[in-house]
């Protein structure tokens, strides 16, 4: 019976995947009212309510492609849950992310449609806690919520300035949308005003109809946007809308559950902080079972241990960075940075540790560091980086040659047309002076470009407008080595 439900509910949201105009929506969270909150909105009183702090557990899932790249970094998630934390502060709602991050290497689920994204979550789901499934496209939406499963979230829409877990996790705890019955459909497109919009009430100016029509709470105000939207100076709609009776008003874009944009967003409606408190209490109790008090690591100071300051590191290309342990901290960033000769930082590597110490490998010879630490624990992702230390390394070149190489170099399309562009991408460790060369298969050079190419990713156009169609190498050559790819022009 179970597997037949979810099935047909599957079902649905391909359809309504298949339906959807945008490749990139939003919020994929199925549209209507869930039963529970309908029963909630009729009666609330039957419910049992609470004042006191709710803790909330959290599994967090970083999905990455099936060679482990993409994985979205602690820090962020860290940055972005701290925005989440905050967000439900008024709520008397505290979230804290329970056991380790789980790291999952598939591209089905990094990339996934909402078939994909059921199966993942049925898979790794760990019981009584919120699954947050955070990846590269989540069915082609910055996030969606499952209410029987869990979230999926956009690594793009889950930084420090988004509310898309808050929103989610709005939709996993009962919320439907603010626009709740306009889904899929635009406002413009009706005039006058219909008093109901895909079998649902239209939400009335002067509120009579509040408890039945859009979201049925009646501290939101009528809203009829479903796409996204900007926000004026009071964080209204720029959109003037004009409900049944006539009566004109513009959305409030304050609300987490609207499709305003960030920028717009704050906060949560009391209606629905009761409810997300109620849904809490009552249906999802066996989330509440650990209501220890939070530990906050306000004021953290990190002492380093070693390197000393200014130390100069001679002998090895391995350095230990260690710190004192911080009070109440259960893990650590621990950020490198590579001091460039224009004084500028270039932030090297960045490790997530539980220990008070990390060893790095593979350091560059000759060059100033600087580094820093970031505690958190499970309730606290807010604290930022500790002061930069400092040292330096002395000259060992020698066994240093492979770290500076580039990587994943890789020229397309291959073959190329004659008089279509190249786009050539490599990786690099570090800023590095580069000239990239074009080669007949003789060995004759025929074009060639200095770069000053740039610490991580960089993609260039080379154009091959006068070449004969044929075999021919692409070289990336430094200071210190060489790599050659074959290209054909046809
Ligand atoms: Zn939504």
């Amino acid at each position: 019976m179970k597997k037949l439900l979810l099935f047909s509910f599957a079902a649905l949201l391909l359809a309504l995947a298949a339906n959807a105009q945008e490749p990139d929506e939003y919020c994929g969270t199925p549209p209507g009212i869930v039963p529970w909150l309908r029963d909630y909105q009729d009666n609330p009183s039957a419910f049992l309510r609470s004042n006191e702090l709710l803790y909330v557990p959290l599994t967090i899932h970083i999905v990455g492609s099936d060679d482990g790249n993409g994985f979205y970094p602690v820090p962020r998630v860290l940055d972005a849950f701290c925005t989440l934390n905050r967000d439900f502060e008024p709520s008397n709602i505290q979230f804290f992310i329970e056991g380790e991050f789980n790291y999952i290497a598939n591209t089905e689920y990094y990339d996934h449609d909402y078939g994909a994204g059921f199966e993942m979550m049925e898979r790794y789901n760990v019981p009584n806690t919120i699954n947050c499934y955070i990846v590269s496209s989540p069915a082609g939406n910055c996030g969606y919520a499952v209410y029987s499963l869990g979230i999926a979230l956009n690594k793009g829409c889950t930084t420090a300035a988004d509310h898309t877990w808050a929103h989610e996790i709005g939709h996993y705890l009962s919320l439907p949308h603010t626009f709740s019955g306009w889904e899929g459909t635009s406002f413009q497109d009706f005039d006058p005003t219909p008093s109901s919009i895909n079998g649902r009430p239209v939400e009335r100016v002067d509120g009579v109809n509040c408890q039945n029509a859009g979201d049925r709470f009646c501290d939101t105000p009528p809203d009829y946007i479903s796409n996204r939207w900007s926000c004026r100076s009071d964080n209204s709609s720029n959109a003037l809308q004009t409900d049944p009776t006539g009566a004109t008003f513009r959305s409030d874009g304050t609300l987490i559950m609207s499709y305003s944009f960030d920028e717009c967003a704050s906060r949560f409606s009391e209606g629905q902080s009761d409810a997300m408190r109620a849904n809490l209490l009552n249906q999802r109790s066996n989330l509440l079972y650990d209501q220890s008090p939070a530990v906050y690591l306000e004021n953290a100071n990190v002492t380093p241990i070693t390197p000393s300051e200014g130390a100069m590191i001679t002998d090895a290309n391995s350095v230990l960075l260690e710190w004192e342990p911080v009070v109440g901290a259960d893990g650590y960033i621990v950020q490198l940075s590579l001091l460039s000769t224009l004084g500028f930082e270039i932030v090297y590597r960045s490790f997530p540790t539980t220990d008070t110490r990390v060893e790095v490998t593979g350091l560059l010879s000759d060059r100033d560091w600087l580094w820093r630490v970031r505690p958190y624990n499970r309730y606290d992702g807010c604290t930022g980086y500790s002061n930069a230390f400092a040292f330096e390394t002395g000259n060992f070149i020698n066994t240093t040659r492979e770290q500076v190489a580039p990587t994943d170099f890789n020229i397309r399309p291959n073959p190329q047309r004659a008089g279509n562009d190249l786009t050539i991408e490599f990786d690099l460790p570090v800023a590095l002076d580069l000239s990239l060369n074009l080669y007949t298969m003789a060995g004759k050079r025929i074009h060639g470009m200095q770069l000053n190419a740039h610490y991580g990713l960089n993609r260039i156009e080379m154009p091959t407008g006068h070449l004969e169609p044929g075999l021919y190498l692409i070289g990336l050559e430094h200071a210190q080595g060489k790599q050659f790819r074959k290209i054909l022009i046809q």
